[in-house]
């Protein structure tokens, strides 16, 4: 498999060759095509896998870059990893200059309200600090078409994971939703269930 074997588009194929990505690793040859027909997914993976790049580069290839407001909302568990998911998506997009946004807690509320006035496709981001921003009228996702909840099991351990349903509240209805997650306790496939139109099962 190679990655001109999906429907994706030039500047996508581009940026993973200038990455050094040659062919998609397991996870990514599964989410690609489904993630790129926007069907809901839950996918059972480890870090490590290229788990990043196999939603990373279906959002890039979807997302419409006229449009202003934020497409698709990435929640992550901790700051450090939603600055290394602002930055693979940054580098997946680069040719078609995808504007990805991190925000978390412990850093500038302010600069981070000014960041997403600019045009951002993409907001990836913590929990609480999603939140406080989608409360105060600083996130708007009204043009919100995507939802990625990246290592959802640590949420839950972190004690998250009433912020993440509290966020998937305001959102609107009419989105693909995809969860990732190492392991599959009761409380996320609740979550799942609850939220998501007939996922489709991925197992790495
Ligand atoms: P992740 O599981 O998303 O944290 O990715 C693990 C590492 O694999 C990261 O350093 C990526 O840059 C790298 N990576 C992701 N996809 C590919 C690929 N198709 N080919 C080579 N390296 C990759």
């Amino acid at each position: 498999k190679s990655f001109k074997d999906y429907q994706i588009s030039e500047e996508i194929v581009r940026a993973l060759e200038s990455l050094n990505y040659k062919n998609p690793t397991e996870v990514q040859a599964e989410v690609i095509p489904i993630a790129l027909e926007k069907k809901d997914l839950i996918v059972k993976s480890q870090t490590g896998s290229g788990k990043t790049a196999s939603f990373g580069i279906p959002l890039c290839e979807m997302v419409a870059w006229e449009e202003n407001k934020p497409q698709a909302l990435i929640l992550t568990p901790t700051r450090e990893l939603a600055a290394q998911v602002k930055e693979d998506l940054t580098n997946i997009g680069r040719f078609k200059r995808i504007k990805a946004v991190a925000v978390y807690g412990k850093q500038s509320f302010a600069k981070q309200k000014v960041e997403l006035k600019q045009k951002a496709h993409v907001v990836v981001g913590t929990p609480g600090r999603v939140l406080d921003h989608l409360e105060k009228g600083t996130l708007v996702v009204g043009q919100l078409k995507f939802l990625i909840i990246d290592e959802a099991d640590e949420m839950l351990n972190m004690g998250f994971i009433d912020q993440v349903e509290a966020i998937i509240k305001k959102l609107p209805t009419e989105r693909m939703t995809c969860v990732f997650s190492a392991t599959l306790p009761d409380d996320i496939e609740n979550l799942c269930h609850k939220y998501m139109k007939n996922p489709i099962k991925i197992n790495i």
